[in-house]
């Protein structure tokens, strides 16, 4: 019995996410796509055991940020994604999390259209939610909170104009993606704008892995918390009520 279609025709290419992580999280498509394609383009925020997946004869291409080293830009990965589907080969685009969440899948598969390359976008399941569930913190609940909102704390031009209004209401999760550098910012912020200094907030580190680390605090307290602990990327910041709940619903690792 065939459960679902899986066509990776030659030619094309598939974006896909493939989750927060743990290589457990991968969806079933996104599974068959890295065991059939032929050319892989991975950034760092993918987790690399992932890779062993694919073929011994697959290319691996890394083409994300590391260290000091000048990284590859947006244009030239859409023009590497072209020639390789004109090559007639099976053209992986593989990305952390959810490729249309924070991760650019749609710029690159505008590109592709505009080319006339067929593509098929494979959902992954964003970091929310991985580092949410691992650390114990449901993004909603019915006592706490009824909406979760997703922001980038880091915009394309580098400034952050948030409307910081709109965080402050009741019953409602924020989670802010890529906060790590403005996380200072972002707790004044919130507190300026109204929000209650002891509102409970969560920093997730490395979410879904072995390494996950959880930090929690209150939004006034953590700045000193970031400054006097050493917190690796990536990392995802969880303000609301339901931080709380972790203490009982914690279940995964420290
Ligand atoms: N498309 C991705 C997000 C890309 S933006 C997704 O859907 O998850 C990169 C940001 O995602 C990081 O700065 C961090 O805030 C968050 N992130 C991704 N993976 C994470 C992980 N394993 N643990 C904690 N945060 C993570």
């Amino acid at each position: 019995m065939q459960l679902f279609d899986f066509n990776f025709d030659r030619g094309s290419v598939w974006l896909v996410g493939a989750g927060p992580g743990d290589p457990g999280l991968l969806s079933l498509l996104a599974y068959k796509s890295i065991k059939k394609a032929d050319v892989i383009f991975y950034d760092a925020l993918l987790n690399e055991k992932i890779l062993y997946l694919a073929r011994s004869k697959a290319r691996l291409i890394y083409v994300g940020k590391r260290g000091n080293k000048k990284s590859i830009n947006q244009l030239e990965i859409n023009n590497l994604l072209i020639n390789e589907a004109k090559k007639n080969k099976r053209v992986l685009r593989l990305k952390g999390g959810d490729p249309f969440i924070f991760g650019r899948g749609g710029e690159e598969i505008e590109t592709l259209s505009d080319n006339g390359i067929p593509f098929q976008v494979v959902p992954g399941i964003t970091a929310a939610s991985g580092c949410a569930s691992y650390a114990g913190i449901p993004l909603t609940h019915r006592n706490y909170s009824q909406s979760c909102r997703f922001v980038t704390a880091h915009l394309k031009d580098g400034s952050s104009n948030l409307p910081w209004n709109e965080f402050v209401v009741e019953q409602q999760t924020i989670v802010f993606y890529m906060a790590l550098t403005s996380v200072n910012h972002i707790c004044q912020q919130l507190i300026v704008h109204g929000m209650r200094e002891d509102m409970p907030v969560a920093l997730v580190e490395r979410g879904t892995t072995p390494e996950q680390k959880v930090y929690t605090t209150s939004l006034s307290k953590l700045p000193d918390l970031i400054n006097n602990q050493e917190i690796h990327a990536p990392t995802l910041m969880i303000v609301g009520e339901v931080v709380s709940l972790r203490e009982k619903l914690s279940w995964f690792g420290d």
